[in-house]
């Protein structure tokens, strides 16, 4: 097995990884208020330490223990540890035997297979649906927590040897805390000319979706000729070299044989400075970007000098793939998956927010709660997948039929609610007939086969049906019932005396 004698137990001193760890833990907790989090970790002596994260209090640190009686309860995880190193597995969840309070928990390494660190450890509670858990999410912030730990336990471990040593754990230090991109280019130039003679930092990412492009992203330094947002084609330059082959490069004007472009094909001539050198933030293939620093004259660069900025460099690779992950963890924590509108706690979020700003200003506001008419007959008749695919197209019609700053959510399995806002009943009794019949008229076409839906629409408005969210969602779920009882494909505004199917 193998151990890096890196002690992630005391890393939670340092304020990045108290950060980071907390930033995350919020997160999931937030998705999933049920869950308790756990970190097992590995220690030098080859024995295991568990840290409670549950979220207690909602101070995820506060309750950090050394939790005895969960000791015992995970005796086997060395041999699970074993299995995940072996089969360079990613999270697993195993059910939890013998227990009466967890039915399941959910192992996600950190580090990767080669150096795995320790576990997150997510206990399901009794009854909690397994397949509620998105495995994948874990096991990305898991890996994330692992990549970040492995630099600075590495660099704590060397820390003293030597000045520059020392200066880079400063820089890995503060690029973990740096909240935007801008932060990292100063934190790298601070530091960075130390070691470097830069006059210029430039950040240059090359984004997934348009691997043929590469952007420049923030600017440091003198802005000579570049502007942030520009984008290139991976064509022939200098940064393109280092993109395709994730390696560093040198440019000196005064060794270059034959002219290349730093950042596009043949632009050396009007070119400011007189050496560049070119790090990728990942030493792979089509790296994720590169980092340029540009100087005004030429100087000998030391070999130690490049090993730094390369690991500096990966440094920022990280953290700038942190800062998506977070971007798409709090997506999963508004969006809903099937549909892509606000799930319902953001839709609550919203709905609260809007209410206060609406009666703030006495503005009025209209609340619609959208049921499709006999959905259960399309998941009987053509199957889940259909019924799946029909309300992923109910509501990209709902999204295209509202105007822009209307919001719509998901409410529950087929209800949706759209709130709309500085409108009256009467301006809305249009767009809602509008959904209606717009998804009379579709065609939901799926491998083939077509069929219809229908949809019934109840309508509220505030302040004259209801002042609290409740009220206004109970009302126009009232009005939705009593549109159903009318044959369902319509609008009906609500009336007092109208009561919703719960209590009809
Ligand atoms: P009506 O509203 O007209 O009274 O009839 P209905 O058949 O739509 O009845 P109801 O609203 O009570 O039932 C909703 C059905 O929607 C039950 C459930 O099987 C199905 N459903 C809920 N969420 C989903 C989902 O995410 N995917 C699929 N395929 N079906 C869902
Ligand atoms: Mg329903
Ligand atoms: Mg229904």
């Amino acid at each position: 097995m193998t151990i890096t004698d890196i002690d992630l137990a005391n890393l939670d001193t340092k304020p990045f990884f108290k950060t980071q760890v907390t930033n995350f833990l919020e997160i999931l907790y937030s998705v999933y208020p049920d869950i308790f989090i756990y970190f097992y970790v590995i220690d030098d002596t080859n024995s295991y330490i568990l840290q409670d994260l549950s979220n207690n209090g909602g101070h995820v640190f506060d309750s950090i223990s050394l939790d005895v009686p969960a000791i015992a309860h995970f005796q086997d995880l060395k041999e699970i540890t074993t299995l995940f190193i072996d089969n360079q597995a990613n999270a697993a969840i195993f059910s939890t035997d013998p227990s009466e309070w967890a039915d399941y928990s959910l192992l996600s390494p950190i580090g990767d297979s080669k150096s795995i660190l320790g576990f997150l450890i997510t206990i399901l509670p009794a009854g909690m649906d397994k397949d509620s858990i998105n495995l994948d999410l874990f096991n990305k912030v898991a890996a994330s927590i692992g990549a970040n730990s492995i630099t600075s336990g590495l660099l704590e471990k060397y820390k003293g040897r030597s000045d520059q040593l020392s200066v880079m754990l400063e820089v890995n230090t503060h690029l973990n805390i740096a909240a935007t991109k801008t932060d990292f280019l100063y934190e790298i130039s601070r530091f960075g000319k130390y070691f470097l003679k830069f006059d210029r930092a430039v950040l240059v990412l090359h984004p997934d979706e348009t691997p043929e492009y590469f952007i420049i992203d923030s600017i440091e330094g003198d802005e000579t000729g570049l502007q942030q947002g520009m984008s290139y084609p991976v064509f022939n330059s200098l940064v393109s070299r280092s993109i395709t082959t994730g390696q560093y490069s040198v440019l000196k004007k005064s060794h270059a044989s034959q002219p290349q472009g730093v950042y596009r094909d043949g632009d050396f001539d009007d070119y400011p400075y007189d050496q560049v050198i070119v790090f990728p933030l990942a030493k792979i293939k089509n790296a994720p970007g590169v980092l340029v620093l540009e100087s005004l004259r030429e100087y000998q660069i030391k070999e130690s000098e490049i090993t730094i900025f390369e690991m500096i460099s990966q440094s920022l690779g990280a953290a700038l793939t942190r800062f998506s992950l977070y971007e798409r963890l709090n997506n999963y924590a508004t969006i809903d998956t099937l549909t892509h509108l606000y799930n319902l706690r953001a839709l609550r979020q919203r709905f609260e927010e809007e209410l206060a700003r609406a009666a703030r200003y006495q503005n009025s506001m209209v609340v619609l709660f959208l049921d499709m008419d006999k959905f259960k007959l399309i998941n009987d008749n053509y199957g889940h997948l259909m019924g799946d695919f029909v309300l992923r197209d109910t509501a990209q019609i709902i999204r295209e039929t509202i105007r822009t700053s209307d919001i719509p959510g998901r409410y529950g399995g087929e209800e949706f609610v759209v709130i709309m806002l500085n409108t009256d009943a009467e301006a809305c009794m249009i767009s809602a007939r509008r959904i209606c019949s717009a998804i009379r008229d579709h065609k939901f076409e799926m491998n083939e086969i077509s069929v219809s839906s229908k949809i019934s629409v109840g309508m509220s408005e505030f302040p004259r049906d209801g002042e609290t969210m409740q009220d206004l969602i109970q009302s126009a779920d009232a009005a939705m019932y009593t549109a159903k009882r009318r044959g369902g494909d319509q609008v009906v505004k609500y009336e007092k005396g109208m009561v919703p199917k719960s209590r009809a």
